[in-house]
């Protein structure tokens, strides 16, 4: 979501008539994104802002990168949002604040620093519509697409409700014309950003006009957007996170059935396997019901791709609890996990309990569901050697510029020898010969 508002900025601010350099040092207005989720995400932020700023006045250590360009440094996102005009007391030389639903305003916050103002704060509300979102750079074949803004749901550990604000559905017109340019400027792929994106329309369905009727009969508002996407000449891949388990109904299903250009994967986080810490986290679905939605999607497809988000060392997580989340990652056969240390966030309602599960716990817990990720990847990858997959063409591998790679449909990357020469963004069939933990290489089949 910070990668995509971003890049918004980005070209509302080449729009108006900034020019983007090709390195930091050479930037003479430089602007730090925040992420406040986790508490060290939150001080990499506010670190990094605090460098620059040392960096404009001349002083700091000989370490840090030379931007000796730096004329206007500002923070925006979500760490501004919770820290509100505290940011001054960590950043007192700081330009300007801004918070996410505000990122609209930066080209004009930019003008008043040009013209020596310094130290503007905007923080919005939780309401609030951003202005330029519609706004993109377009570098890559492809892009992200946020459709649904803030969230309600209030797990007991989260803060993004509080910075990110109350859910809202950009209307279905809106997003559908917004694809369509993507696509017309060369736009393959889109990712559809949301918190819990299954809920599009769900709180605001008038948004979905008149003017969009289903052909399939669709009643729900996210399966009747993935059809209009859908019709969009040109763009070959649609992905949407994340998800929730509730959001997983059979008109759902039957999109992914029905419209090839739906990518066969769902990022679902399950946070824990253990149905007592999932009450108390507020997750609303038991274990039972997360994996009845992770078997409903692999018994249309087999191949289908989830993955997925943990906590581990959650307030008065137990062994048990832990053994709970094992089992059920185990048991829902992840294709990929991010796992997450616990970190008290300010506000949230288990800030207010005990951290007790001790740092050198956590650390151990999360080694520990790697290392089973890591097996479970390369059990879950080997099913799929002998297969031809489609595979959309990224550029040259990071590891190794004499193998390309690129995604097939479930998000996995597939790596090969570019026999024939390749365009970035177009499609080859590869057949997988060989299954690691997260990659498969294969060769292209013509
Ligand atoms: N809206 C998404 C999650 C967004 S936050 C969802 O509910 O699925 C991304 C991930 O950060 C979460 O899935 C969770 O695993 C992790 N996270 C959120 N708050 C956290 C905290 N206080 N400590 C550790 N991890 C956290
Ligand atoms: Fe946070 Fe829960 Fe909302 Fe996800 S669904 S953003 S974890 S409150």
């Amino acid at each position: 979501m910070n990668v995509r508002d971003s890049e918004a900025v980005e070209a509302l601010l080449v729009a108006a008539g900034h020019e983007k350099v090709a390195n930091e040092a050479e930037a003479e207005l430089v602007i730090v994104n925040s992420c406040t989720v986790r508490d060290m995400a939150e001080r990499k932020a506010v670190g990094k802002c605090g460098n620059l700023i040392a960096a404009k006045e001349g002083r700091g250590k000989a370490r840090r990168p030379a931007n000796a360009a730096v004329k206007i440094v500002g923070l925006m996102g979500c760490a501004v949002k919770r820290m509100g005009a505290e940011v001054f007391k960590h950043l007192p030389n700081l330009d300007f604040a801004v918070g996410p639903r505000r990122f609209g305003a930066i080209p004009r916050l930019v003008e008043r620093c040009l013209a020596g103002e310094k130290g503007i704060l905007e923080l919005p509300d939780d309401d609030e519509v951003p202005t330029g979102m519609e706004a993109h750079g377009v570098t890559s074949f492809q892009s992200y697409v946020t459709v649904l803004l803030g969230c309600d749901n209030r797990c007991s550990y989260c803060i993004v409700p509080d910075v990110r604000g109350h859910e809202y559905s950009r209307p279905a017109r809106e997003v559908v014309a917004e694809v369509r340019a993507l696509a017309a400027r060369g736009v393959k792929e889109v990712c559809l950003l949301g918190q819990s994106v299954l809920r599009y329309g769900v709180r605001n369905p008038a948004w979905l006009p008149d003017d969009l009727p289903s052909l399939g009969g669709y009643t729900e508002a996210f399966p009747r957007l993935l059809e209009a996407l859908s019709a969009i000449e040109g763009l070959e891949r649609i992905r949407f996170t994340s998800a929730h388990p509730k959001g997983c109904t059979d008109e759902l299903v039957r999109a992914y059935a029905e419209f090839p250009k739906v990518c066969r994967h769902l990022h679902l986080p399950v946070q824990s396997g253990s149905d007592r810490v999932l009450k108390e986290m507020g997750r609303r679905y038991t274990r039972a019901e997360y994996l009845a939605a992770v078997a409903k999607l692999r018994a249309f497809d087999p191949e289908f791709a989830v993955t997925t988000d943990v906590i581990v060392g959650y307030p008065g997580e137990t062994e048990a609890d832990f053994e709970a989340t094992r089992s059920l990652m185990e048991e829902a056969g992840f294709d990929n996990a991010f796992v997450f240390k616990y970190s008290p966030r300010p506000g949230t309602r288990s800030a207010a309990l005990p951290d007790d599960v001790p740092t050198a716990e956590k650390e151990r817990r999360d080694q520990v569901l790697l290392a089973d990720q890591q097996v479970r990847g390369q059990a879950r990858n080997a099913r799929l050697v002998g297969t031809v997959r489609e595979v959309l063409v990224e550029g040259p591998s990071l590891r190794n510029a004499a193998r390309w790679s690129g995604r097939d449909g479930g998000n996995r990357i597939v790596v090969f020898e570019p026999k024939v020469p390749l365009v970035v963004g177009t499609s080859v069939m590869v057949r997988i010969a060989e299954a690691h933990p997260q990659i498969l290489i294969g060769e292209i089949v013509v």
